[in-house]
């Protein structure tokens, strides 16, 4: 026979997993899976920078900065995570999509955005030297472009300011005069 405690806590675990499962994902948890993308690139040495395009709901691209890797400059995170989406979708009209990146777009990343399509972008930290949603021009809003995206800015913008801050901090301290180290002077 099963226990009354037994079967509150049954209905209590029953209870949370179904509101889990009615909680639709919101911006944060898609940058959090941005932000998984640009740590990946992190670790291969790469400017961390992570994208991810969003259909009804569901991730159906996902990509981090591979110009080192591909030797190619057009390889940033937005780039790939496109084609990708492109391909799972079957169109390159991405009207009903999102991408999420890390980093205010750039402006080549904008213009194949505007080109695309896509409905809304999202960024985390905004990019003052070179970013094209907003922060030195907004390419993604040009009224005499034939499309134009919503935008969303600062979704967990500390976290996604501080892998790029940490990652220049670290290829400084690289790239620094080894002859400071006394232990290299023999
Ligand atoms: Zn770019």
């Amino acid at each position: 026979m099963v226990s009354e405690e037994l079967l509150c806590n049954y209905v209590t675990l029953l209870t949370v997993v179904t509101l889990r499962m009615l909680d639709p994902p919101n911006d944060e948890d898609f940058m959090r899976e941005a932000l998984r993308q640009a740590q990946k690139a992190y670790a291969a040495d790469e400017v961390p920078v992570g994208a991810v395009v969003v259909r009804a709901g569901k991730i159906i691209a996902r990509a981090y900065n591979q110009v080192e890797l591909l030797k190619d400059a057009t390889a940033h995170a937005e780039m790939l995570a496109l084609t990708q989406a492109e391909a799972a979708v079957g169109d390159w009209r991405l009207t009903d999509c999102d991408l999420y990146v890390t980093k205010e777009p750039c402006p080549m990343c904008a213009g194949a955005l505007v080109h695309t399509r896509i409905q809304r972008v999202i960024f985390g930290c905004p990019d003052p030297s070179a970013g094209a949603a907003g922060s030195v021009m907004n390419l993604l809003q040009m009224p005499t472009l034939n499309h134009r995206c919503d935008i969303g800015s600062g979704v967990l913008q500390d976290e996604c300011a501080a892998i790029l801050q940490n990652f220049f901090r670290k290829r400084r301290s690289e790239q620094e005069p080894k002859i400071a180290n006394p232990e290299n002077l023999s």
